[in-house]
């Protein structure tokens, strides 16, 4: 692709969809990443040529050599966005462009080529046009995003690969909001971090992922649900969970929450809920907090509540904290009314219900 000029996509529907029947069984209860829908969107790009070969298929396996660059050096990247279905049926999805922003952001980091941000929005939009059957009705239920790329040179050497793939699928996501979100235990990993400074912790890159799981596995061992990492330097600040972000409440409703320093991810609910709690009156603060400040604050009743963001499950209270030598409770253990209000307000907006001043809903 040369220039600023849109790419064509060849659409080839899948001859054999998901009946409708199936598929409605399959909607009924998607729970989440199990379920997939009829079609993908693959886009290449080769050194000196650019991006090119956009297509709309039938979703299926992608055929790869064993030297495939991204299977021996992980470089790779992914975003992640819900499509939703409004009460009165038009589909929507939630700041795409800033996904797209990002995935330009961590192409860079990792040494990759910078999908147009238009060209990746439109690949959402060509995605879930096609597959808009697919979106679950029902409060909370959406059609979760994936988009990726992959170094698909076949090679071996530690260079940056000469060709990519860029595919998108989706994936039906069941409601988390029937009986709202329940809090969560957290376990503040004594060995693990998971990004250093000059790293890659605010890229969206496989590898930050797979260097989580043994700390998670560690939070599960301890009884926890998720991982919370501190700083990787000196080991005091907290950074953010193994997907979320983190956020913290005091009694004079300031919100308090990790700065952006090269080693969280930027994320977009995290953003979002930024500008919403400084609507709502709310003093918000990015500024580094302890590990011995969270524990200090929960203990004097200053830290009312603590939650935890991200496109998945939006937001989720925080209600214990354990780590190697005790644990605690932030305020009760329950959810917390300035935690409500928040999720209300960005799903309210998310669904169409209040309006959107700050222009984040996309109409399909
Ligand atoms: N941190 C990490 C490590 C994540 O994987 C995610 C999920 N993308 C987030 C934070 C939250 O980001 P977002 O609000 O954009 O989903």
């Amino acid at each position: 692709m040369s220039g600023g000029d849109m790419l064509d996509f060849e659409i080839r529907p899948n001859p054999t969809p998901v009946s409708a029947v199936e598929r409605a069984a399959l909607l009924a209860a998607p729970g989440f990443g199990r379920v997939f829908t009829d079609h993908m969107v693959t886009i290449r790009y080769a050194e000196g040529k650019g991006w090119y070969d956009a297509r709309v298929e039938a979703r299926g396996p992608i055929p790869m050599d064993p030297a495939s660059a991204v299977l021996h050096y992980a470089q790779e990247i992914f975003e992640g966005l819900k499509a939703y279905r409004l009460a009165d049926g038009s589909i929507t999805m939630f700041r795409p462009e800033a996904n797209a922003a990002r995935f330009v952001d961590s192409a860079r980091r990792m040494a990759m080529p910078e999908l147009p941000p238009e060209l990746f929005v439109d690949s959402l939009r060509r995605l879930v046009d096609i597959d808009r059957d697919w979106i679950p009705e029902g409060d909370g239920a959406s059609l979760y995003l994936r988009p990726f790329m992959i170094a698909s040179e076949v090679f071996l050497g530690v260079r940056p690969s000469n060709e990519y793939l860029y595919v998108v699928i989706a994936s039906p996501a069941g409601s988390y909001f029937s009986g709202g979100v329940k809090p969560v235990t957290v376990w503040v990993s004594p060995d693990y971090t998971r990004a250093a400074p000059g790293g890659t912790g605010a890229a969206k890159c496989g590898g930050n992922y797979a260097a989580s799981l043994a700390a998670q596995a560690e939070a599960i061992e301890a009884g926890c649900d998720q991982v919370v990492f501190l700083d990787a330097v000196e080991r005091r600040y907290v950074d953010e969970l193994g997907g979320m972000n983190v956020f913290f409440v005091y009694d004079d409703g300031t919100l308090v929450t990790p700065p952006l320093t090269g080693t969280i991810l930027p994320g977009i609910t995290r953003d979002a809920l930024l500008t919403l709690a400084a609507e709502a009156g709310h003093r918000v603060e990015e500024r580094p907090l302890s590990f011995a400040d969270w524990q200090a604050d929960a203990a004097s009743g200053r830290l009312r509540e603590a939650f935890a963001c991200g496109t998945a499950a939006v937001i989720t209270p925080i209600g214990r904290v354990k780590y190697p030598d005790g644990e605690f409770a932030v305020a009760d253990g329950g959810q917390g009314p300035v935690t409500t209000a928040l999720q209300q307000r960005l799903v309210d907006i998310q669904r169409g219900r209040a309006a959107d001043p700050h222009g984040w809903v996309t109409r399909l």
